[in-house]
């Protein structure tokens, strides 16, 4: 009989057949014990848990998040984060940066909506997504428009936008890695670079 059995699906066995054990020598009765062992493996059954990437470096480890509410509505709360055993960079570690992560999520000062600093102001204040996104693009193609250089002095076409930088993120799949590669390149920005090498 084949089993499909994963990798942390069979450290969640292993570590219930352990359990079990050192249960057992305890004192606690077989029933008991079996009990017991058989609880621990679910004791993170009514979270949600979805697969990600730690995004300090370039390492790329992969991690696992587990949630308590509603994620569809962003009403969830983050309560545990750890090393995906089964993702073929990390194989379930962390280290001690990717292990603080629950602690960097859930930090009073992270920043979690975009700010501006209107002329004149001495403060930043805070501004929806739709706004961010609208003045960024408008920032940009004004620039864009002005700065693009399309031919050099020997008049080949070289299309370069060298008054603008573009910082991607490390922790992203390789599909929008390239796919980022792609859309500021095909822009012509010449500065680009990851927050990886930061
Ligand atoms: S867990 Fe550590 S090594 Fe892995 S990506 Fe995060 S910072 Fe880098």
């Amino acid at each position: 009989m084949n089993i499909d059995l994963s990798r942390r699906s069979f450290l969640k066995l292993a570590g219930a057949g352990v359990a079990a054990t050192t249960l057992g020598s305890m004192g606690f009765g077989e029933a008991e014990a079996q009990e017991l062992a058989l609880i621990r493996p679910f004791k993170l059954a009514t979270l949600t848990e979805i697969r990600n990437t730690c995004p300090y470096c370039s390492v790329a480890c992969g991690i696992i998040m587990y949630s308590k509410g509603d994620v569809r509505k962003e009403q969830a709360e983050l309560i545990h984060v750890e090393g995906d055993v089964d993702h073929p960079t990390n194989r379930g570690t962390l280290c001690p940066k990717g292990a603080a992560l629950k602690d960097f999520v859930r930090s009073e000062t992270r920043l979690s909506q975009p700010m501006i600093r209107r002329p004149g102001a001495d403060k930043m204040e805070p501004i929806s997504w739709d706004d961010a996104l609208d003045r960024i693009a408008r920032a940009m193609k004004d620039d864009r428009d002005e700065n693009l250089v399309q031919f050099n002095e020997a008049g080949v076409p070289v299309n370069r936008w060298t008054t603008a930088g573009f910082l991607a993120a490390s922790a992203t799949t390789n599909e929008t890695a390239w796919a980022t590669f792609k859309a500021v390149k095909g822009m012509g920005i010449a500065g680009f670079d990851n927050q990886a090498r930061v």
